[in-house]
């Protein structure tokens, strides 16, 4: 479903990616880890558009996200072709991002009502049903700032899935929540990770979430992935003596 080939990213004399290849199968649940700097979050900014290759191309189910095929040749894509290969992913962030000046009902249906143009009843439909999921019907009527951290990331969460994407990109989710409130949210992804068959491209320090959830592990080092296999492998008995530095530094 995902599929990068020799994708590589620059900032400045900065190699973030170099020449990286990977591919996530549809339905799997891959995770990222690594040091801090090793290009993690900017492989899902990659897929979010956020920022472009130097060199190399992405596919998302089979599509070119940032290249069209005109004429047999691969020429830069307009705006619309990236926007409708984009609708495939949802993305969660470490800082929620939540729209602050909308209640979280609204927080739910403003993109599947302009950007999928969905009916608004419809939209509210399928945003209480997600509210439910994530537990947090008392709150449809609140504001961002009347929830607690953790309840604003399922509202993130729920958000993300509104638009009801293929793929849903989870960027260190856990990182900005007070400890007691980790679990909850780690729960509810590996529910959701559990009982769909949405992919998962996740990047996170939780590496018990990655075990549990993961069909595959990425070891990313200096912008390349030094190590890959089912976390079972790669936590237990890692061949690579780097990633078996991190995973000693951080389990
Ligand atoms: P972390 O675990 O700390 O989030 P990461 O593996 O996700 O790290 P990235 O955020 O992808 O790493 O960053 C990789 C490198 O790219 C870092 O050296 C970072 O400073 C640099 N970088 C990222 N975004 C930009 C940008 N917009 N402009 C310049 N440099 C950037």
């Amino acid at each position: 479903l995902i599929r990068f080939d020799k994708v590589t990213k620059r900032f400045g004399s900065n190699t973030v990616l170099d020449d990286l290849d990977f591919t996530v199968a549809p339905g799997k649940h891959v995770t990222l880890i690594g040091p801090s700097g090793s290009g993690k979050t900017t492989i899902l900014r990659l897929l979010m558009t956020l920022v472009k290759p130097d060199e190399g191309t992405i596919r998302v189910d089979g599509e070119y996200l940032t290249h069209e095929e005109k004429g047999g040749r691969l020429v830069p894509a307009g705006e619309k072709h990236t926007r409708e290969i984009r609708k495939k992913i949802g993305m969660v962030f470490q800082q929620f991002n939540l729209f602050p000046n909308m209640k979280v009902l609204q927080n739910i249906t403003e993109a599947p009502v302009h950007v999928l143009g969905l009916g608004r009843d419809e939209a509210e439909e399928r945003a209480r049903e997600l509210v439910e999921l994530v537990g947090l019907t008392e709150c449809l009527d609140r504001y961002p700032t009347q929830l607690s951290g953790g309840q604003q990331q399922r509202v993130a969460i729920a958000r993300a899935l509104a638009m009801r994407p293929q793929v849903l990109l989870l960027d260190e989710v856990t990182s900005a929540l007070d400890p007691e409130l980790v679990a909850g949210v780690l729960d509810l992804l590996r529910d959701i990770a559990h009982t769909t068959d949405i992919t998962m491209l996740c990047v996170t320090h939780e590496m018990g979430f990655a075990r549990d959830i993961s069909d595959d592990v990425l070891m990313f080092d200096a912008g390349r992935v030094i190590e890959s296999g089912p976390p079972e492998k790669i936590f237990s008995e890692p061949e690579n003596e780097r990633t078996r530095e991190f995973l000693s530094a951080v389990l």
